[in-house]
């Protein structure tokens, strides 16, 4: 039995008094209902420390990017070593927004994730196809060769701790978002095509593959429910707490 997670992605959002109040919001949430789901929040960089300060007991607190070097003269950049030694333990890697804005390559969303993991830092692993992709029928291929580069340095002991968010770049932020049949069919697929051949058939069926775009209180429920959904990967309603609280709900 694959337990859930529901993770909130904040993106470039909040002041640090909006912030906290939803850090204190979400922690009082989770110590007074201890969802049987994993709830982790991904807040930006600064805030990343207060964040653990504030989070006692169920909740866990992730970045949102993590360099592919070690440590040194990268200037802007924080380091899985870093991460670790403030006591955070999950990181997202490789989101659309990253490869989008960023240029981020496959090659390189790999190289993160075996940094990554290499200073003890579990990865959401994003992967997703584009609107135009998806309208060739070409969505299949687009999300193997993302992992099949992604994954392609990770044994399956390792493996089974990492996560894999499956976000269609035309869900993300759009309202649009996937049908639960959609979102099915892909995460069926990656983790039978993809993991399966990668790590083996105990490892793809440990590992938690959520889903992300466009997730809300309306639509978590038939979306969670789908066999190979483990959950989501949630921005805009990450950042309203009772938008999140009742996504975590949605989860059990
Ligand atoms: P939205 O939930 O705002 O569509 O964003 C999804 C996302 O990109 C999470 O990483």
């Amino acid at each position: 039995m694959r337990r859930k997670i529901v993770a909130g992605n904040w993106k470039m959002n909040l002041s640090w008094d909006e912030a906290k109040s939803l850090l204190l919001g979400i922690n009082n949430f989770v110590n007074r209902h201890k969802p049987e789901s994993k709830v982790i929040v991904c807040p930006p960089f600064p805030f990343l420390d207060r964040a653990n300060d504030i989070f006692i007991g169920h909740a866990s607190v992730g970045a949102q990017n993590i360099s592919e070097f070690e440590n040194g003269a990268y200037t802007g950049e924080i380091s899985g070593s870093i991460l670790n030694s403030i006591g955070v333990h999950y990181t997202i890697v490789g989101h659309s927004e990253r490869r989008k804005y960023f240029h981020e390559t496959n090659e390189q969303i790999g190289e993160k994730v075996a940094m990554a993991i290499k200073k003890g830092i579990k990865t959401i692993v994003c992967c997703g196809e584009t609107g135009e992709e998806r309208e060739s029928g070409n969505q299949n291929n687009v999300v193997k060769e993302q992992l099949d580069v992604a994954l392609k340095n990770i044994s399956p002991e390792d493996m089974v701790r990492q996560i894999i968010a499956y976000e269609p770049v035309w869900a993300i932020g759009t309202g649009q978002t996937a049908s639960p049949s959609q979102a099915q069919e892909m995460h069926a697929f990656i983790r039978n095509e993809v993991l399966e051949p990668l790590f083996g058939a105990d490892v793809a069926n440990e590992v938690r593959i959520l889903y992300g775009g466009s997730v809300n209180s309306g639509n978590a429920d038939d979306l969670f429910s789908q066999p190979d959904i483990d959950g989501g990967l949630i921005g805009g309603a990450s950042l309203k707490l009772d938008d999140f609280t009742s996504i975590i709900h949605a989860a059990e």
